[in-house]
């Protein structure tokens, strides 16, 4: 909610109640509504209602207040922009007030022939006067900013505030690396350049997935968490919070001669060190290719692609002295409009919560909407990321929510908006509960210790993860089936032809043949290469089987310990824990995928279509008579000579496994300078602690004479 939209124009939605007492009535709950929002908006960062939404309700005060002025009162939001100065920050008067522009809600090309027709009139100009020149740019959707540079030097930043009194924000700007704190090749006595701190988009995104791991609140938009950041009172938090920003104005100026024209101004600015969004033109006139209304459709179709959020575009008169002639009406400049684009964030219901299941298992919360448009599309979908959100969130099925629709990313539910009158903090029942079954495969669902997600245990099974699965299992590292990449994979499941894994072997080189851009020639490889696949290993089937947690290394270990795929199948969680290195989540991992019926099938039919496998790779049998075979070690600290991809080549080409934690089954932790945690668990567990001359010594030892030698 930049504060350009209380100046809006346009007296929509006003319909006046007859009765006064009523009038009053609707007056004084608008009034109270209004600053409620504005309160939330401002002061706690903490946003209800979308912007399009507080705009409609300004818009109606407006109306009836000037329907009916006797009615107007002193204290009223549309009488004063709000923004209060925060406890903490010391407040800074504007030099010169930070205006607003006024806002043209008219998206279409109308909206722009509108200003143009204004500006021609305001200066007397007829039809066959030539076209005006303007400067066309962006309106960034972040917080306005002033800098003020004295003999060139970064002096002070803050915020709008109230446009005549912000928030010295000096110590958070100076966090932001594209600001420059001394100006390139000028000194001016005073200088204040105007612009938009912003968070880009990716950042955004990366900044809400962490919170989201931690399972802490996240930030509704953009906007928000670059307000938020700018507005932190500890700079050491500011600063890790990724911010951007771009010049567009200027403030007071003392001892430096302003260009003639809006847009030398902002070259003026990029040849100072100040980043200027390239996405800016001079354009003449409203119509025609190099109009004002072709840069509204250029820059409204790149919208989605720009790393930013742009809520409209700007139009400025480019000459200097003709905005002078405009002049001012009340606080806004006659020879600036900004022209909106559809609102990026739209409120509709909740109809129902549905589970999709991704790729990778992953079951995620999706909230059938109400349709809307949002962001120039019409939604009907958006993500509630996983139950924890969603519970924080509280949302509900039938509730009224805000979705958020911006760029490429997927529509999300960003926040509910109370019922009017309901006590904020209600309890919050949940009328949604994550299923104990894959909705696609009907596998069971888990969630584990630590995780925020509920994930599908189906993997092969599972429709959703085939095509997934199917890469994993036919990858190098995996049973190895030469030539069945992601293409094929596509074309194979999309076609219905592999349902399942076994159903792989079943295909022919008739069937492979018939697919799109598949030659004779190759359609034969593949079979050869499915072929040659079924003579592998039991780590690499085992790993291929795309167990969660099971990775390469496990399944050596599995395999080592257990011998055969039957033992593994039906070993305990407490059997699997004995072996090196698998923990809890791990067995526990490996014995839910062996629950489930359908995945023992799989391994049946693999096995009766002829796979066949060997129990070990060949260099394990080597590997035994090693010195430490089986011995696994810990690396922790600083090593004095070595590096830890020494130390743990070192130890491997001994025999040895270098793990990434303690536990009982550790047989000897390398402790360096600085060690930490592992070397308390060690001792704890009274786990051997050897240093690096000691493993230099144990790595230097004889092979074990009972195996006659490496
Ligand atoms: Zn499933």
């Amino acid at each position: 909610m930049d504060q350009d939209h209380l100046f809006g124009d346009s007296p929509a939605g006003a319909q006046a109640p007859t009765d006064s007492s009523e009038l009053v009535q609707r007056l004084a709950q608008l009034r109270e509504q209004l600053q409620h929002h504005a309160h939330l908006y401002y002061t706690l960062d903490a946003p209800q209602i979308p912007d399009a939404e507080y705009d409609r309700l300004f818009k109606q005060l407006q109306a009836l207040e000037e329907a009916h002025p006797e009615l107007r009162t002193a204290d009223s939001p549309t009488q004063r922009v709000l923004g209060k100065v925060l406890d903490g920050f010391a407040a800074v008067r504007h030099a010169m007030p930070m205006l607003s522009i006024r806002t043209e809600t008219d998206t279409e090309a109308s909206g722009a022939l509108a200003f143009d027709a204004r500006v021609r009139r305001e200066l007397g100009l007829s039809e066959t006067d030539p076209a005006i020149e303007y400067a066309a740019e962006l309106k960034f959707d972040g917080l306005a900013i002033n800098l003020r540079y004295e003999h060139g030097v970064l002096a002070c930043a803050a915020t709008r505030g109230d446009g005549e009194v912000g928030e010295d924000v000096t110590q958070n700007i100076r966090t932001i690396g594209q600001i420059p704190l001394r100006l390139h090749g000028a000194e001016p006595v005073v200088l204040e350049v105007r612009g938009e701190v912003y968070m880009r988009r990716d950042d955004f995104e990366s900044l809400n997935e962490r919170q989201r791991e931690r399972g802490d609140k996240t930030f509704v938009n953009p906007r928000n968490a670059a307000a938020g950041a700018v507005r932190q009172l500890d700079p050491a938090i500011a600063a890790q919070r990724p911010l951007s920003f771009f010049a567009y104005g200027l403030g007071e100026v003392r001892g430096w001669d302003v260009p003639a024209t809006h847009s030398a101004l902002l070259d003026a600015l990029q040849r100072m060190g100040l980043p200027v969004c390239a996405e800016r033109t001079v354009a003449q006139g409203a119509e025609g290719p190099t109009g004002l209304v072709a840069f509204h459709r250029a820059m409204g179709a790149r919208r989605d692609q720009l790393p930013f959020d742009i809520d409209g575009v700007v139009y400025k008169v480019n000459s200097r002295e003709l905005q002078q002639r405009l002049g001012f009406v009340t606080r806004e400049p006659r020879w600036a409009v900004a022209h909106k684009y559809p609102a990026q964030e739209q409120l509709t219901q909740v109809e129902s919560i549905d589970i999709q299941v991704g790729r990778t298992g992953k079951l995620t919360p999706v909230a059938r909407l109400k349709r809307v448009f949002v962001g120039g599309v019409t939604v009907t979908n958006a993500t509630l990321h996983n139950l924890f959100e969603m519970r924080r969130k509280r949302v509900r099925v039938g509730d009224t929510v805000i979705v958020r629709r911006a760029g490429d990313v997927i529509p999300e539910v960003v926040g509910v908006v109370p019922v009017e009158g309901s006590a904020a903090r209600t309890p919050y029942v949940p009328n949604f509960h994550m299923p104990r079954q894959c909705p696609v495969c009907a596998s069971a669902v888990v969630r584990e210790p630590g995780e925020v997600n509920h994930r599908c245990t189906g993997g092969l099974f599972c429709a959703a993860q085939r095509k997934q699965a199917l890469l994993h299992f036919a990858q190098r590292r995996a049973v190895e089936v030469e030539g069945l990449g992601e293409k094929l994979v596509d074309q194979l499941v999309d076609g219905a032809l592999v349902r399942t894994l076994p159903e792989l072997y079943k295909l022919g080189v008739a069937k492979l043949a018939a697919l799109d851009r598949m030659a004779d020639k190759s359609a034969q490889n593949i079979v050869a290469a499915l072929e040659k696949s079924k003579h592998t290993t039991l780590p690499r089937f085992l790993y291929g089987l795309g167990i969660r947690h099971v990775g390469e290394a496990t399944a050596k270990d599995l395999a080592r310990h257990f011998g055969q795929i039957d033992r593994i199948m039906d070993a305990t969680e407490e059997q699997l824990l004995a072996v090196n290195d698998v923990g809890p989540i791990v067995a526990k991992s490996i014995r839910t995928f062996f629950d489930q019926p359908h995945n023992r099938e799989v391994v049946e039919q693999l096995r009766s279509v002829g796979i066949t496998w060997v129990e070990h790779e060949p260099v394990q049998v080597a590997q035994s008579s090693l010195p430490q075979a089986g011995k696994t070690f810990v690396l922790t600290g600083t090593l004095p000579s070595l590096s830890r991809e020494e130390a743990k080549a070192m130890i491997e080409a001994a025999g040895g496994k270098v793990v990434g934690s303690v536990s009982k089954k550790t047989h000897y932790v390398v402790a360096g300078d600085e060690a930490g945690s592992k070397l308390d668990k060690a001792r704890e567990l009274g786990v051997s602690v050897i240093d690096e001359d000691e493993l230099r010594a144990l790595l230097h030892a004889e092979p074990r004479s009972d195996h006659g030698g490496a």
